[in-house]
């Protein structure tokens, strides 16, 4: 309600086919601007929340099954992707996903094919190309020669190119090294200051954890903890099972 929150999952039920129920009642706010961490181990259902926001359950054979995805008010949860991406809400799949055979340049204009305007496109070029200089030095490379990094940073780029409010990523430190991993949490914290609210789902608590405001830590499909990222920091659970403590 009002304008104290951006996106809203509320109560959330999700199943893939007949018989595996992946979440079981879900709640989670995201505040316009700002940065929510998903945490929890592998399984534990954290790409299936963001693809139930992102409108993607059904390219995976999944439903909501229960509960609600509300954004800016307006229920999304029966939208196709499409139409989310229309409303701000883009999504950076894991895996990074982007087009090998095509060059840096063309990905980033893949992204903003659906951006408002010519003006808008350009704008958000630039962002992008201050975010990542290496997307300039490399605009007509192959993206497939990238590497590991330089990929997650076109993927993050690309979904850039359309000027969204609300970022969804999906474990952007997956294989990367930690050197890599700070400088892609350092990025993401510039997205968050320049007015973008992000999701941010990640195994790699540490890193979150610091990038993140909010955390909420799933397990098994529900929502086992949550809270100001700095406190889940020092919870003892978290600390035991997240943060490699004792
Ligand atoms: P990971 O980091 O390994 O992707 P996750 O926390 O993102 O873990 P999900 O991928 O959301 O977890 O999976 C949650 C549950 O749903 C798991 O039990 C998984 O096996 C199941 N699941 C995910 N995708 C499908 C699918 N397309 N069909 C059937 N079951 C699925």
């Amino acid at each position: 309600p009002g304008n104290s929150v951006l996106l809203s999952v509320r109560d959330l039920h999700v199943r893939y086919g007949r018989s595996v129920i992946a979440l079981h009642g879900v709640h989670l706010d995201v505040p316009p601007d700002g940065v929510v961490a998903v945490l929890g181990s592998n399984g534990a259902g954290k790409s299936t929340l963001l693809r139930a926001v992102s409108g993607t359950l059904r390219m995976h054979r999944g439903a909501v099954s229960g509960g609600e995805v509300r954004y800016r008010d307006r229920r999304i949860d029966r939208l196709d992707p499409a139409a989310i991406v229309h409303l701000g809400v883009v999504g950076v799949p894991e895996g990074r996903q982007v087009f090998a055979r095509m060059t840096v340049e063309e990905n980033l204009r893949a992204g903003g094919i659906g951006a408002a305007s010519a003006r808008g496109r350009a704008a958000a070029r630039r962002r992008v190309h201050e975010l990542f200089p290496v997307l300039a030095d490399r605009a007509r490379q192959r993206a497939g020669l990238l590497s590991g990094g330089e990929q997650q940073m076109l993927a993050i780029g690309r979904a850039l190119m359309s000027s969204p409010e609300l970022l969804l990523l999906d474990e952007p430190s997956l294989g990367l090294a930690p050197k890599v991993v700070d400088r892609i949490g350092a990025i993401i914290r510039e997205i968050h200051q320049q007015g973008t609210a992000v999701v941010l789902v990640e195994q790699n608590a540490v890193m979150a954890l610091r990038v993140a405001e909010h955390a909420v830590v799933l397990e098994v499909g529900r929502v086992a903890l949550s809270g100001p990222a700095a406190e889940l920091s020092r919870s003892e659970d978290v600390q035991r099972l997240y943060l490699g403590g004792h």
